[in-house]
């Protein structure tokens, strides 16, 4: 028997089908104190799951995936190039975050910028087919969080930039969504609410893509057979980079745009909080204006992601948000936490990010299972998974080791990420349903003596995180 067997088997040869049928709320305490760390996180994948609702679509993609989707754009005509070697040039920015760093190995260009570099930057890059096996590994590895030295600054301020021209392709973009549904929908995922912005996309040959084609880009994918198929429902959030000096310009925009531009239904503030020229209460002037000219816009915002106490997600409650991204340092705001027991807000968790950028030391200083056991309504999410090499799977086993997630937790978790998602009345109300009968399912079989089958057959994928930090790893 292979070790792909589903977890029922292992449930089975665990303790009996009639004990697991006398002990419906007991089973997951006794799996758990019996499991291997295996078993544990294959029943995590099994297990039906709600909505991922803080996911930024650029870090959310696997750098293979970004590469295959790279080689392949000449169908679309864009051909990019990456440097791979670092000489002393003179060095022009082209990414949206200003100049860019000199020294930055694996930068992309697309052909237009690469043929506009003088001689001697353009001999620094090759064209990304003609990378070697150990260029194209290294390649990969230059945007993930995949280094015990790497943390918080290489993923701000090299992951992106690398990334350069090919955030700027839309049908990237687009086939980006796709691979996320599918992957998503693979975990048992219902639902996904991804941050991604509909500016700053350029034609093969330079030419600025008005948001409203980009828009178009995108719901065409959407609406395609393979993507129908996977089930998911998907709604978008514009994200506005905080702390450049236009960001109220670009707020105003991506409000306009969300106020009538469906699926997307909220407006996210992004970036790294430790630079203060992005903090909340710049927005505020904004925020209430448009507010007189527009309706049904959400908010979502990153708040409290930084290091040292201060009144971030008190004050991004008063811009008007539902949900805080992050919240780490609500901890230490004793009268919004207070505020926030069991209230309208929810606070969107990324265990595994917090540890990759450094913002706990450990899941010990995590303020997660103090929030979750207040009834600060909180819910799991994959903020960048691509970049940190893992999955909505693993988020729930991080959780569960570190936390002794209880049966029902783990299903308030996933109820929550549906019932505070900014998705309309009915489909929400239909979402839930979706999830309850799934999860009934689920633990009928669980809880079945007869029907020891596995809801699927595949093993859960082990990808670079969980494999470095935990041990589970591909066979
Ligand atoms: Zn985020």
């Amino acid at each position: 028997m292979t070790r792909l067997v589903c977890f029922f088997l292992v449930l089975c040869s665990l303790f009996p089908a009639s004990a697991l049928a006398k002990q419906p709320s007991d089973w997951f305490e006794t799996f758990k104190a019996s499991a291997t760390d295996q078993e544990l996180h294959q029943l995590l994948y099994e297990m039906p799951k709600g909505g991922d609702l803080h996911q930024h679509l650029s870090g959310a993609m696997f750098s293979e995936w970004w590469l295959d989707l790279a080689l392949n754009a000449r169908r679309d005509g864009y051909e990019y190039y990456t440097r791979v070697e670092l000489r002393n040039c003179r060095q022009y920015g082209y990414d949206a975050f200003g100049p860019q760093p000199v020294n930055l190995m694996f930068h992309n260009l697309e052909r237009i910028n690469y043929e506009a570099l003088l001689a001697c930057e353009k001999s620094q890059y090759l064209p990304l087919a003609e990378m070697s096996k150990l260029q194209t590994q290294a390649w990969l590895d230059s945007i993930r969080l995949d280094k015990a030295y790497e943390g918080r600054d290489e993923f701000f301020e090299t992951h992106w930039q690398r990334l350069g021209d090919l955030t700027a392709n839309p049908w990237i973009r687009a086939e980006g969504i796709f691979l996320n549904m599918r992957a998503f929908a693979d975990e048992g995922l219902l639902y996904m609410e991804s941050q991604v912005a509909t500016d700053g996309y350029q034609t093969a040959s330079g030419k600025s893509i008005p948001a409203d084609e980009v828009a178009a880009i995108f719901r065409a994918r959407l609406a395609k057979k393979d993507a129908l198929a996977t089930g998911m429902t998907v709604r978008f959030q514009q994200a506005v980079l905080r702390f450049l000096p236009n960001a109220e310009q670009q707020l105003t925009q991506a409000y306009r745009f969300v106020a009538s531009n469906w699926p997307w239904v909220a407006v996210n503030l992004v970036g790294r909080e430790d630079n203060d020229k992005g903090h909340p209460l710049r927005f505020l002037s904004t925020l209430r204006e448009l507010r007189k000219q527009h309706h049904g816009v959400s908010l979502s915002i990153h708040a409290g992601e930084v290091d040292e106490p201060n009144s971030h997600v008190l004050d991004t409650l008063l811009l008007g948000a539902d949900r805080i991204g992050h919240g780490l340092n609500l901890i230490t705001d004793p009268q919004t936490l207070l505020i926030m027991r069991h209230g309208p807000y929810l606070v969107e968790i990324n265990l595994i990010s917090n540890l990759l950028l450094q913002y706990i030391d450990d899941y010990q200083s995590h303020p997660f299972p103090e929030y979750l056991r207040i009834g600060v309504p909180v819910a799991l999410s994959s903020d960048d998974r691509g970049m940190w090499d893992s999955t909505m799977t693993d988020e729930f086993f991080v959780a569960v080791k570190e936390f002794n997630l209880s049966w029902s937790e783990i299903k308030q978790l996933s109820r929550n990420s549906i019932s505070y998602s900014f998705l309309e009345e009915p489909e929400k109300g239909n979402l839930l349903a979706l999830f309850e009968q799934r999860m009934g399912k689920f633990e009928r079989q669980i809880h079945s003596d007869t029907s020891v089958r596995p809801v699927r057959r595949n093993s859960a994928p082990k990808r670079g995180f969980i494999c470095r930090n935990y041990h589970i790893c591909s066979d």
